[in-house]
């Protein structure tokens, strides 16, 4: 018996504009793919909130008893500038600027993406394809297209017909866009494009001679265009029809609709039966950019280093913070906000911290297993994170109202309730039970103020090899010791 069978889940299906019954494909199982970071700069706080969302949902799946296979792949070739097909390759473009080579770009910045999900405490996905990993998957899709006759070649480049698609399936059905405004609102081409209609898209693009990142095919060499990869890789391990795609909401169109007209045309048949989108993440009420100034990167929370927060905050309370809306709500990141969940956050932590001390009684006051139904209620409808954490503050009300002998659990409901915090607070919503930033920093403190005793003494023994040592070694972790006439201090950077 797995829990599936007993919880069912309702999820939002962009594709209906509804939340629907889900049901996998293939019982007990479920192919879950979600749109990867193109790995060219840090990794943005509002894709870390989107990847967040789908780590809770990977987590709640596998909860349930379902044999997961979750994909998220790596972009680290053909995602251009524009989305429109325009401009250059963004990771040849950092690599360009920074003089380095492209896949160095792709190393720096996937060891990095990798670096802030662990800190926030994130599954590993299954499978982590590339995108060049995968060329001559991407050409054999290609290729499948052009004998469909939906597609055509131009000097080398390959472009997906939009409107010869449109003659017998729908284009736009995601993003509830059709195709005649979709021609009316495109530019005009420029001229420069080999396209025959400004909405067709590039399956593959032919290299200029200085591009670095090209590979052979049958029409030039080249690069596969950036929707295709996602194609490619989501079909290759999770086959020609699966359960859950997901991805930001700005993913939608073009890049979620491209992807569906490409498995359509290959396969006449829609490849992905529930689409789910993560809402944006913006911050004091405004679009996060780093050109106005109003960005803050993930790191940058957990040192405090950043003018927009007051103080560093611990990666799960960051986390909580983001789980305290629902993934389909436009989150506001504020400093208030942070802080609130701070408090929330110790809280709930301080009250798992004393649930191993509660005693049991002849008789319970409270009856256990709705509260715990009401947890999975939550999740189950559309993974309703914040209504399930309003749930876990109830069990919290519980701790305290047994610890002070004014509620009762018998041993066996005091089991089932200890076991139930403890899934949803560490496996489902991934929390980690840390102890506070503030503790952490008076230990340091401790720390360095026996490091100023012994350079007092080093001084006073003119050893003035070890005082500086001492100074300097500091200073390179970021711990600045100031001499003054009342003594030595220390400030962090
Ligand atoms: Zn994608």
């Amino acid at each position: 018996m797995h829990l599936f069978q007993t919880q069912h889940i309702k999820l939002y299906n962009t594709l209906s504009g509804q939340k629907e019954a889900f049901k996998p494909i293939n019982e007990g199982h479920v192919g879950m793919y979600v749109c990867g970071p193109t790995v060219y700069s840090n990794v943005h706080l509002g894709n870390v909130r989107t990847f967040m969302s789908f780590d809770m949902v990977f987590r709640y799946l596998k909860h349930l008893g379902y044999k997961v296979r979750f994909v998220r792949n790596i972009t680290d070739a053909g995602h251009l500038e524009n989305d429109a097909d325009a401009g250059e390759d963004r990771i040849a473009k950092k690599a360009r600027l920074e003089e380095i080579e492209p896949m160095e770009v792709v190393q720096r910045y996937t060891v990095d993406f990798h670096n802030i999900l662990n800190k926030f405490n994130f599954l590993p996905p299954s499978i982590e394809p590339t995108a060049t990993g995968h060329i001559i998957e991407q050409i054999e899709i290609i290729k499948t297209i052009l004998d469909k006759g939906l597609a055509y070649e131009v000097n080398g480049s390959v472009y997906f017909d939009v409107l010869k698609y449109n003659e017998t399936k729908q284009y736009g059905i995601l993003s509830k866009r059709n195709v005649e405004d979709l021609i009316h609102n495109t530019r005009e081409l420029d001229g420069q494009s080999d396209k025959k209609n400004p909405q067709d898209f590039a399956l593959w693009k032919k290299a200029e001679p200085q591009h670095i990142m090209r590979w052979p095919s049958p029409w030039s060499d080249g690069f596969p265009g950036w929707h295709l990869e996602c194609t490619a890789m989501s079909t290759k391990y999770l086959g020609d029809h699966f359960d859950i795609h997901g991805g930001g909401m700005d993913l939608k169109f073009p890049h979620h609709e491209c992807e569906i007209a490409q498995g359509e045309a290959c396969n006449d048949a829609s490849p992905v039966n529930y689409w789910m989108h993560a809402n944006m993440l913006i911050m004091n009420g405004k679009k996060m950019a780093k050109s106005t100034g109003n960005f803050i990167l993930p790191n940058e929370i957990f040192s405090g280093d950043n003018p927009h927060i007051t103080k560093a905050y611990a990666p799960s309370v960051a986390r909580f913070f983001m789980l305290q809306a629902h993934y389909r709500s436009i989150l506001d990141f504020t400093n208030n906000g942070l802080l609130a969940s701070e408090k929330g956050f110790y809280r709930l932590m301080d009250a798992i911290n004393i649930m191993d001390e509660l005693k049991s009684s002849e008789s319970s006051s409270i009856t256990i297993l709705d509260w715990k139904q009401s947890c999975y209620d939550a999740m189950n409808d559309d993974f309703n994170s914040p209504i399930l954490i309003a749930n876990l503050f109830e069990g919290v009300k519980f701790i305290n109202q047994i610890k002070e002998g004014n509620a009762s659990l018998t041993h066996d409901d005091l089991e089932i309730f200890k076991a139930t915090m403890n899934a949803f607070v560490f496996d489902i919503l991934g929390l980690v039970n840390v102890t506070k930033v503030e503790t952490s920093t008076d230990k340091l403190s401790g720390a360095v103020e026996l490091l100023i005793q012994i350079r007092q003494q080093a001084r006073a023994n003119k050893d003035f090899a070890l005082s500086d040592k001492i100074r300097d070694e500091l200073a390179e972790v970021g711990i600045q010791l100031q001499d003054g006439k009342e003594g030595t201090t220390f400030s962090t950077n």
